[in-house]
């Protein structure tokens, strides 16, 4: 009964698995093209077609893999795989201390129910802090 009891409340504070995403990086221009700052989509990797609407560039962005979960204050985070990305990329978005956001952007609906811990699904318009890792860069919204 102990063990049991033990294993239940591990179970239920243990974080569940990381979502992985395919992110491409830009902010949608009035021209058609992406900026070279921010997110341009995102799609779980799990979840092929349901991500946050088509990228609008005839080119395609810069892209990389994330793995993105929620942190203890509910907002989320994302690992962007540092072996996911051309070197080009790394210095683009990843060789500043802080990766910018420049207006709002929305993550796709469906991820409020895989990570019920979310509180928003909001990325504000602004500068977040890369915490550099051996696996990647940290961003945490
Ligand atoms: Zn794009």
């Amino acid at each position: 009964m102990y063990h049991t009891a033990v294993n239940q409340a591990h179970s239920d504070t243990a974080s569940p698995a990381p979502l992985v995403v395919a992110v491409e990086f830009g902010q949608p221009l009035a021209n058609g093209d992406c900026g070279h700052v921010g997110i341009c989509r995102t799609e779980d990797i799990a979840y092929p077609g349901a991500g946050s609407g088509p990228c609008p560039s005839p080119k395609r962005c810069r892209h990389a893999t994330a793995l993105v979960s929620v942190g203890l204050r509910g907002h989320v985070e994302f690992l962007f795989l540092h072996d996911s990305m051309l070197p080009c990329t790394v210095r683009a978005f990843f060789d500043a201390e802080d990766f910018e956001i420049p207006g709002d952007y929305t993550l796709p609906e469906h991820w409020q129910s895989l990570m019920p811990r979310l509180t928003s699904l909001q990325l504000a318009a602004g500068r977040y802090p890369i915490e550099k890792s051996e696996s990647g860069f940290l961003v945490r919204f």
